[in-house]
């Protein structure tokens, strides 16, 4: 089974904290050496995370992702 970009950014927060089980992990890990849009979500998530600090309950904030997405097109199309 392949998991999609929405499947990571579900549980990217779990994963940064170690919290998905090793099959899933190492999917997630599959998946992030092949995609740059999740790397750059992996990579922004975590500032977040630092920022919250041991907020366990932390969450993507709602419209995170679109506001990434408009982002990485823009950088992308900036790039080429
Ligand atoms: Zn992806």
């Amino acid at each position: 089974m392949r998991i999609d970009c929405k499947h990571v950014w579900q549980y990217i927060s779990a994963y940064i904290d170690g919290e998905v089980e090793a099959e899933l992990r190492e999917r997630i890990e599959r998946h992030l050496e092949t995609c740059e849009i999740c790397s750059a979500v992996l990579d922004s998530t975590r500032n977040v995370v630092v920022l919250v600090g041991d907020d366990r309950v932390f969450e993507l904030p709602a419209g995170f992702s679109e506001r990434l997405h408009a982002r990485l097109d823009r950088e992308f199309l900036a790039g080429t």
